[in-house]
Order: C-alpha cells, then sequence, then structure tokens
C-alpha cells in the first residue's frame, strides 16, 4: 500500500511547498512538471519558493498527456537526476508526472490546480497513446499540496466535473461488491467504504459546494483525495471506476474530447444506479442542481452516441465485471434505460 505521507489542502498552502519538500528530504534538486499555463498559475510560485529554499529546480513543459511526454520526461529525470519531481497542472500534467516519476523509480508530489477528478491524489495515470482507454498503475503521490486559493480561480466546469468523479462511487462500488460475491474477486470492505463516504458527503454538501465558497471546496478536494487513497488501498482502481467510468471511456472513443471526465462519469452513474436498482433519481437531481450535465444534450453528443456508448462499454474492458455483464443487455434495453432515465 503506497500512501501519501503529506496531504495539505487549505488557502495558500503552495507557500508550504519548500517546508514540505525540506521535510520529506527533498533538500537539494526537484523537477517541475506543469503546462505552460499552469506554469505561470502555480509552477512558477513553486519553483521560486525551492529554489529560496537553496533546491536546484529544472521545469519541463508539457502540451499533452502522450507517451512521448512521459519519455521525455523520464529523459530529463535521467540527465537531471532530481530527487523529486513535482506535478503542477490540472490532470494530465500530473499523470505525466506521476507516470514518468514512477517509471524513473523516484517520488512525486501532486501540486493540483484544479479539482476535476481524482487523479491528483490516485496512484494511477491516464496517458494516452497506450492501447487502453482507461488508467495505469504508476505510483502513489508522496505528498499533496491542494491551493484553495489557486483551485478556486479555475472555471466552474472543473468543479462539476470533479463532483461528478466522486459521484460516480455510488456505481463503482457498487460494481466491485458484484464482483466480489458473483466471480470471488478480491474485494476490501476498508477502501469501499473510503470510496462510497467520499460519494455521499459529496451528495449530502451539494448546496455548500455550489456555493462556490473555500468550505466547499474543501469538501470535494477531500473526497478527491479520499478516493485517490482508496484505490492506493485497494492497489487497483476497482472502487472508483466501474461501469459509469466504462461508459465514459466509451464516449471519449465515439466522441473524443467532447466533455470533462467527470461530467461523463456523472451521466453514467445516473444510468448505471438505474440498473442497480438504486437512488438514479437523487444522483440526476444533485448533478443538476451542481449545474452538471445530466442527459446528451448537456454532454453535448446525440442520442445515438449515448447507446452506442452503453453498448460499447461492457466490451472495452473485459475483465472488470460490472453490473453491464451480469444483465448482458440488447440495444433495445440500452435505449430503454437512455430514455427512461431520460438521458436521451
Ligand atoms: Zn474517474
Amino acid at each position: 500500500m503506497q500512501l501519501p505521507r503529506e496531504v495539505i489542502v487549505g488557502n495558500r498552502v503552495v507557500e508550504r511547498v519548500a517546508e514540505v519538500s525540506r521535510r520529506l528530504g527533498f533538500t537539494q534538486s526537484a523537477l517541475i512538471v506543469a503546462g505552460s499555463k499552469t506554469y505561470d498559475i502555480a509552477g512558477k510560485t513553486v519553483r521560486s519558493l525551492l529554489e529560496e529554499g537553496g533546491v536546484k529546480v529544472d521545469t519541463f513543459l508539457a502540451e499533452s498527456a502522450a507517451i512521448k511526454d512521459v519519455q521525455a520526461v523520464e529523459e530529463k529525470i535521467k540527465t537531471l537526476k532530481p530527487q523529486v519531481v513535482f506535478g503542477v497542472g490540472g490532470g494530465t500534467k500530473i499523470d505525466v508526472a506521476k507516470l514518468s516519476s514512477a517509471y524513473q523509480e523516484i517520488p512525486f508530489i501532486s501540486v493540483p490546480t484544479t479539482a476535476s477528478h481524482d487523479g491528483i491524489a490516485s496512484p494511477l495515470s491516464s496517458v494516452k497513446g497506450f492501447e487502453k482507454p482507461y488508467s495505469l498503475m504508476a505510483q502513489a503521490p508522496i505528498a499533496i499540496i491542494a491551493d484553495t486559493n489557486i483551485i478556486m480561480q479555475a472555471p466552474w466546469r472543473y468543479v462539476i466535473s470533479g463532483c461528478g468523479d466522486v459521484i460516480a462511487k455510488f456505481t463503482s462500488v457498487k460494481d466491485w461488491r458484484l464482483a466480489h460475491e458473483e466471480k470471488g474477486e478480491y474485494y476490501g470492505d476498508y477502501a469501499a467504504s473510503l470510496a462510497l463516504m467520499s460519494a455521499k458527503l459529496v451528495m449530502q454538501d451539494a448546496e455548500l459546494i455550489k456555493s462556490r465558497e473555500e468550505e466547499g471546496l474543501r469538501v470535494l478536494l477531500e473526497a478527491l483525495i479520499s478516493c485517490g487513497v482508496s484505490m492506493s488501498i485497494a492497489g487497483s482502481s476497482r472502487p472508483c471506476s466501474g461501469s459509469e467510468h466504462l461508459f465514459s471511456h466509451a464516449l471519449d472513443m465515439i466522441k473524443p474530447n467532447h466533455a470533462m471526465h467527470g461530467e461523463k462519469c456523472g451521466v453514467g452513474t445516473i444510468m448505471m444506479a438505474y440498473l442497480h436498482k438504486a437512488d438514479w433519481k437523487r444522483i440526476k437531481k444533485t448533478l443538476g442542481m451542481l449545474g452538471a450535465p445530466s442527459n446528451a444534450d448537456e454532454l453535448g453528443v446525440e442520442k445515438e452516441d449515448v447507446i452506442m456508448a452503453l453498448e460499447m462499454s461492457s466490451t472495452i474492458r473485459p475483465e472488470r465485471y460490472t453490473i453491464l455483464n451480469k444483465l448482458n443487455l440488447k440495444r433495445e434495453d440500452y435505449e430503454r434505460l437512455a430514455k427512461t432515465t431520460s438521458v436521451i
């Protein structure tokens, strides 16, 4: 089990980056991986604070999250031999930093600039260019520094996406439980409970999150971090990624870059909750209240895309048993499902 040693969430906590780094023993050298925008937003602050503390800092600006970026950062790590890699960004830059540092066997610190998905704290990395559309095992961050002052400045849509990714745990945990009961798959109550609790808290505090106050953002960040930790405990993405994520991945393949990860997961959760005979109406209502997409139109996709994605969902990751494998539905059933839940 790899768990973060330091997690700091709050207003202006980025100012504590040098202190955290020192406490963890990184007093000599560091490599910052950021995008050009996130470098301006937070990367340069991290850099100057570390340099003030006497750390030699190099920067790598990644423009995407593809294998080539991971390899380029690995080359940098081989030449510069930094003690630690900082991933500063919304998601893709963190994924690049996480995977390259894991491959080069050095620690990684996560400095998220948005709260859009649970990858800010998970041991998994989602990078384009591998044959699989889902995440790969990398390593858990040794520290997470989530500055609410920085994250509050990101567009509201990122928060919405983060909420969708957390609410998704309602069905991912059910799918995991089902795989345990029907296929004898390993199931960890602790990891499952942690993921489920995060979803419950975000639902409960949806009004607070909607108010756009720091307190609400903190609830969301703590939920995302707890989800990341639950994956570290489980040793896989199982507690946090079930049929609703398969739907999101499928939709991604059909209509790439159409909506954010958590937005698609949110819509997937509505439909998968229906299949699990759970309270899908409450999920739909909460997403709607937060201003998150809850149907095809709001996701910016066609009705046919939704049906195709549902059909594809159970096939893209055959080893991950979910409610979709159990029910083995046909096209007309999927169409009915999407219509009954008013997704199409
Ligand atoms: Zn996710």
